[in-house]
């Protein structure tokens, strides 16, 4: 299919971009069905649903030459989530309406309203704006709705998320009930099937979200971490990587500042974006990410919202989303306008079952993988250089008399080993990650005849293999909240509800300080309670054996508790753990109950 059949205008301004088929949206939009009637179109940024809304509402903005007549009050009004949105849609309409005389003004939050309202003034045949600002100008006079021919809701389902139910419901109504409404959104939750009932008539359901993704331009991983080893996997996801731009994302607005900090100190161009950053700040932000002086950015979901960035190419899900809507909408930041996307889901272990079920929620099947280790980067990196450094150069007269001089005082291959040598330094060092090979599971269960370990004091922590407790991940969460090395750890035995590990006696009082202050200050594993244990783990199962008997609770209990297994660091057997309807942030892999406290909702930034 081709643009055939538009307005000369619009096909000009069309062909200029050198857009010549129309998108999955934008074709059911221009189907005759579809001609001056209420839509309702499931599509999701990057499959061109602003061009479609742009043509959609042509029969309302052009007289039968095909031209913008030039009138004071706006014919159409888009409202969209974010100030970034907002200025894309408007740029975007800007040349898809330039050439038949259309006029665009945009109202958005964190700019100058008196520019704004001297824009309205003059006259625009399409006012683009986010909720807050729009409202302003209206309950203010400065914006007239009652010559409108079409609105365009744009991220309707964000627009709700974000709280802009008042706003919205307000301008509606300023607007004449015979105007079209183009409701455009993601996702159709019910709160928006309510909308466009009360706000639409006859609407047209239009879903292209199935062929989106079915062209499959977005590629899902997941890699599954130790939690202490969640910013090294970043640092080596970047590496191996090397994507143009990347966005990464966390939960809340103090995890978006430490990952930046910690990105910065190790030498990448990175910027942050959240709620603690001002609109210049965003702005400066966004610059740089777009004239390349940054190439990561560190965001909160809703910071990010709207970002239309097109080289980015990687989204790497640091912390893992809410749910599987934020799993979308983050990602679909890349793998935009047909071009190929990755999206990284970092998974600590506890956390796997609980990410598996939102992947099939989403119908996304993603590769399970091992973060990339510093060989197999370093091997990329060489395969990267080769390609860059064999590139065809071309130099001015005065950088061959410099390269002359070189060759005078040096031998080619020290001149050749010099530029390999500036280009690596010029790239962050991978990180080590811990291996999780079967030798080094075994090294660690040797580690409890070493000297040093002959007084001993065993402690318990409340996972055991029922959480997917795995020494993988506890070996270093042990070191990180208790600040010990590995090879303060003596045993690890690891029981169906609990883990037990050895600490040497001489040790034992500032490990169990270490832990109890970390406690606190830890999300995530601070729920984890590490204690003290009474007795060897043999006699905590007995103790488990004695009471189960007693409280014939048969079955039940001995499931809960069965004998000590032989010893530790075993392989972790599958079983199904119980359905828990949790917090936000709590992983499947969690117990239900033991926890000192609950993790909390990530709160948005
Ligand atoms: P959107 O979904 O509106 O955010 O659009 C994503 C990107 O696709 C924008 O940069 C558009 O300019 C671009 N685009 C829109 N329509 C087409 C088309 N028919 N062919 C190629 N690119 C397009």
């Amino acid at each position: 299919m081709t643009f055939a059949n538009l307005p000369s205008f619009l096909g000009s301004a069309l062909a200029e971009r050198g857009y010549v088929a129309p998108t999955p949206v934008q074709a059911a939009v221009l189907e005759p069905e579809a001609e001056g009637r209420d839509l309702l179109v499931s599509a999701q940024t990057g499959s061109g649903k602003t061009v479609a809304f742009g043509l959609a509402m042509a029969g309302q903005l052009l007289d039968g030459e095909g031209r913008v007549p030039y009138g004071i009050l706006p014919r159409a009004l888009v409202i969209a989530p974010t100030r970034e949105l907002a200025l894309q849609v408007s740029r975007e309409l800007a040349w898809l309406y330039g050439k038949a005389g259309g006029r665009i003004a945009t109202c958005v939050g964190g700019m100058n309203p008196s520019v704004e309202r001297r824009a309205l003034q003059q006259g625009a045949t399409i006012v683009v704006g986010t909720p807050g600002r729009l409202r302003d100008h209206l309950e203010r006079g400065a914006l007239d709705l009652s010559g409108l021919a079409a609105v365009v809701i744009d991220e309707a389902d964000e627009m709700l998320d974000m709280g802009f139910r008042e706003e919205l419901e307000e301008l509606l109504d300023a607007a004449p009930a015979e105007r079209r409404t183009l409701l455009f959104s993601a996702t159709i939750p019910r709160a928006i099937e309510a909308m466009a009932r009360r706000y639409q008539r006859d609407a047209l359901r239009i879903s292209t979200i199935g062929e989106t993704r079915g062209h499959g331009d977005i590629d899902y991983q997941a890699v599954t971490v130790s939690p202490s080893e969640i910013e090294n996997a970043v640092v080596n996801l970047l590496r191996y990587h090397e994507a143009e731009t990347a966005m990464l994302f966390c939960a809340t607005r103090d995890n978006v500042r430490h990952l930046h900090a910690t990105l910065q100190e190790r030498g990448f161009a990175v910027v942050a974006l959240s709620g603690e950053h001002s609109q210049q700040e965003r702005n400066q932000a966004l610059q740089a990410l777009r004239d390349r002086r940054a190439r990561v950015c560190v965001a909160t979901d809703v910071a990010a919202r709207g970002i239309d960035l097109p080289t980015l190419s990687l989204v790497i899900h640091v912390e893992i989303p809410r749910d599987a809507e934020v799993l979308q909408h983050r990602s679909g930041r890349t793998g935009r306008a047909g071009k190929k996307g990755t999206a990284v889901l970092v998974v600590p272990f506890p956390r796997r079952r609980r990410v598996e079920g939102m992947l099939r929620q989403a119908q996304i099947s993603a590769e399970w993988i091992d973060p990339p280790g510093r060989d197999t980067i370093r091997a990329r990196d060489q395969e990267r250089l080769l390609t860059r450094l064999l590139e065809p150069v071309e130099c001015d007269e005065t950088d061959r008399e410099l390269a002359e001089r070189l060759l005078a005082e040096r031998s080619a291959q020290d001149i050749a080993a010099m530029l390999v040598r500036a280009h690596r330094a010029s790239m962050p060092e991978p990180e080590e990650l811990i291996e999780n090979s079967p030798e080094v599971r075994r090294a660690a269960q040797q580690e409890r005849h070493r000297p040093g370990f002959e007084d001993t004091v065993w402690f318990r922590m409340n996972v055991g293999r029922r959480q997917n407790a795995d020494p993988r991940w506890i070996l270093p969460l042990l070191c990180r909240r208790g600040h010990v090395t590995r090879g303060e750890i003596g045993a690890i035995r690891i029981m169906p509800g609990e883990t037990q590990f050895q600490v040497p006696r001489a040790i034992a009082a500032r490990f169990a300080d270490a832990v109890a202050r970390t406690a606190a200050a830890s999300d995530d594993e601070g729920a984890i309670i590490i204690e003290a244990a009474e007795g060897t783990p043999r006699d905590a199962a007995r103790v488990n054996r004695q009471q189960a008997g007693r409280q014939q609770a048969g079955r039940q209990a001995n499931a809960a508790n069965p004998p000590a297994p032989p010893s530790g660091h075993q392989a972790q057997p599958h079983r199904p753990k119980p359905h828990r309807k949790g917090p936000v942030n709590g992983g499947d892999g969690r117990p239900s109950k033991p926890w000192k406290k609950r993790a909390k909702g990530p709160s948005q930034g």
